[in-house]
């Protein structure tokens, strides 16, 4: 199939602007995608249609705004393949499900001397929240390395599991490397000493096919914002055996069935977990989303973006004194470079002024720039809306840097 390229990137009226009077071209796309015009149509649609607070209402537009958040459920259990509806709660993204499993979870799993692996490639979204609930639970965090290739490294990962480990929490793709971890691989592994997975999605749903049957994890994070979807919702996928047993983490709202003066009983799956109101705007974009990339399709994504891939790293290759962190063989559509021993934040300075908007820093990564010993990297990272002629002219700026900085 030939990726109909003109066609989406007519779909994005933010892509078609100049910047310092250059078009613009925008490669931070693991930070935050742009969004299609049917999302935001989607989003206006329900404000001048459907807009009220969701459940419990009798009335026609309480029924109508419950019945397009109670779909798009439904049609993301779909995408992802989950069990059943039970199994996908909305939440502000990826880090509030990330905290939401590691609070309960440690409520009720984490006893002294207990053990939690994840990884040094994480991010802090899915670092420190078990750092910290290790440290409150008196129980042990412990942190796999890398390969000289970025990759993780499972020997050494697998030598760390014993009696004690309770979970497995890590990335389903870096956001700073683009690896894409072997999860399914891990889950099995996991799950024969009846340890459970969660995986980080964050930078997996936007660009790879997911099962999450298939991967067998417990649980599957992920942003809408970072999948052409509005800033503000996300989704916590959960096994249903292993979210009924956790206790719920915010009191308040849906998550209530009924209240006495000495005590609660709380509602069943999901909205044990759906407190408060909930973001009704973001789950119609969310859902918009997930129609535009099921049309699509995320295997002919997942194929496009690879193209772009292979023909970044060949042009960076080409360059002297370039250093690209993560050459992973599975690894999504990103790359992590430094030009000679010039500061990121300069060279993302210089290639800003070109037009190009590259991400700079530690990605919030901070365990994994300690450990390349580096002070940070520039990112660029693509989505399907981008072009080889767009990495031609960030191939252009680096040279210009190079020159500028001689
Ligand atoms: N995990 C990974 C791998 C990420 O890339 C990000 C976002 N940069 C997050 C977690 C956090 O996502 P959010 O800010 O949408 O909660």
């Amino acid at each position: 199939m030939i990726f109909p390229i003109d066609k989406i990137r007519s779909d994005f009226p933010i892509l078609h602007q100049e910047v310092y009077n250059r078009p613009l071209v925008y490669f931070d796309n693991a930070a935050s995608t742009q969004k299609p015009i049917r999302v935001i149509a989607a989003i206006q649609r329900y404000y001048e249609h459907d807009n009220c607070n969701i459940h419990r209402g009798v009335h026609y537009l309480s029924i109508k705004a419950t019945e397009a958040y109670e779909e798009a459920r439904k049609e993301i259990c779909e995408f992802i393949n989950a069990g059943n509806k039970r199994e996908i709660i909305f939440t502000k993204g990826t880090t509030e499900s990330l905290n939401l499993v590691a609070t309960t979870f440690g409520k009720r799993y984490l006893n002294p001397g207990d053990e939690v692996i994840s990884t040094i490639m994480e991010h802090h979204s899915n670092f420190v929240p078990w750092q910290q609930v290790c440290l409150e639970r008196g129980a042990r965090f412990r942190v796999a390395g890398l390969s000289s290739r970025g990759e993780l490294d499972l020997e050494e990962l697998y030598g760390m599991i014993n009696e004690k480990t309770r979970l497995i929490a890590l990335t389903h793709v870096s956001n700073v490397l683009g690896t894409i971890n072997p999860v399914k691989e891990i889950t099995a592994i996991a799950h024969q000493r009846n340890i459970a997975v969660l995986v980080d999605g964050a930078q997996g749903v936007s660009h790879l096919p997911v099962d999450v049957r298939d991967m067998d994890c417990d649980f599957y994070c992920f942003s809408g914002h970072k999948m052409y979807a509005p800033m503000g919702i996300g989704v916590l996928y959960g096994k249903e055996k292993i979210l009924e047993e956790l206790p719920p983490y915010q009191m308040g709202g849906e998550m209530i069935k009924e209240v006495y003066v000495d005590h609660t009983t709380f509602n069943e799956l999901p909205f044990k977990f759906e407190a408060g109101t909930p973001n009704v705007e973001g789950v119609v974009g969310l859902r918009e989303a997930i129609h535009y990339l099921n049309e699509l399709g995320m295997k002919e994504v997942a194929s496009y973006e690879e193209s772009l891939l292979k023909y970044a790293m060949e042009k960076l290759s080409g360059i002297e004194n370039i250093r690209v962190f993560g050459t992973s063989k599975q690894k999504a559509s990103l790359v992590s470079f430094l030009i000679g021993n010039i500061h990121p934040f300069d060279a993302g300075t210089i290639i800003d002024k070109m037009g190009i908007a590259v991400r700079t820093g530690h990605h919030c990564a901070m365990p994994l720039m300690d450990y390349l010993k580096i002070p940070g990297t520039l990112r660029a990272s693509f989505a399907f809306y981008n072009t080889t002629e767009e990495i031609d002219r960030l191939i252009a700026s680096i040279n210009k840097v190079k020159e500028m900085f001689k």
